[in-house]
């Protein structure tokens, strides 16, 4: 493991700093505590290093969205920092034949949309430690784009709610999405809020939010957020997808 340099490291500092600042006002702004809001440091394609370096800045959550990427990289955090690692949120698209190797791995998943993988998740779970689980909803509009990137349609999160609160392996924590691309955020962050309301109506203790990226963490706060997924505005951009 190389260590950052110190620029890049001060670099990180600062960029947390800033993250911190912003959720802080956006707590003041919508009259919440933020100590009801987690941080989540989306580390995709930066080197288990940065992860350490974060985890010295005092980042606890940490979120990756590949499964080979997030292995590699969490066997050296974890040999690094044993119970000082943070928690790795599994963020990406769950491939049916990764679901139980995701599961052995993460602390949480926040990306259940369908079905076919709760059975996997649970057998994949190590015994005794109930995963986090969380429903991702596709809050897309435009029928165009349904499915594209994941989640599944409001209509069916009961009923996967219900499916993975029906898994002793598995705990259900909530909601998660993603604002759809070119709608305001606000809107579909309240959509979710409303959809999140019914899933804690039938299981109160799923009382997790997951929702707010680097662009739009403001209105996800405001609209009731408590994991926030923050990558570039902390890490800087990534590099162009492989
Ligand atoms: C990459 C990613 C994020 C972080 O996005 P930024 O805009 O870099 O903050 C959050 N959520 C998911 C699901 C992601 O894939």
């Amino acid at each position: 493991m190389t260590e950052p340099s110190a620029a890049r490291r001060g670099q990180l500092a600062e960029n947390l700093a800033v993250v911190r600042e912003r959720i802080e006002r956006a707590c003041r702004v919508s009259g919440r505590d933020s100590s009801e809001v987690t941080l989540i440091v989306v580390t995709k394609f930066f080197p288990a290093a940065e992860v350490v370096a974060l985890a010295g800045l005092g980042v606890t959550d940490v979120g990756e969205n590949r499964h080979q990427e997030a292995a590699e990289k969490f066997a050296v955090v974890r040999a690094e920092l044993g119970e000082a690692a943070p928690r790795l949120h599994f963020i990406g698209q769950l491939q049916g034949n990764k679901a139980v190797a995701i599961a052995g791995l993460a602390d949480v998943v926040h990306t259940v949309d369908r079905s076919k993988v709760i059975p996997p998740l649970a057998r994949g779970a190590r015994p005794g430690v109930p995963l986090g689980v969380l429903v991702q909803v596709d809050l897309d509009t435009d029928p165009q784009a349904h499915g594209l990137r994941g989640g599944a349609r409001p209509e069916q999160i009961a009923h996967l709610a219900d499916s993975v609160a029906a898994q002793p392996a598995l705990t259900l924590r909530g909601v998660m999405a993603v604002a759809p691309l070119g709608q305001p955020a606000r809107r579909a962050f309240g959509r979710l809020a409303g959809l999140a309301d019914q899933v804690r109506h039938t299981h109160p203790e799923a009382d997790w939010l997951s929702a707010g990226m680097s662009g739009d963490l403001e209105a996800a706060i405001d609209a009731g957020a408590t994991h926030l997924r923050v990558g570039s505005a902390i890490l800087g951009s990534r590099p162009p997808l492989r």
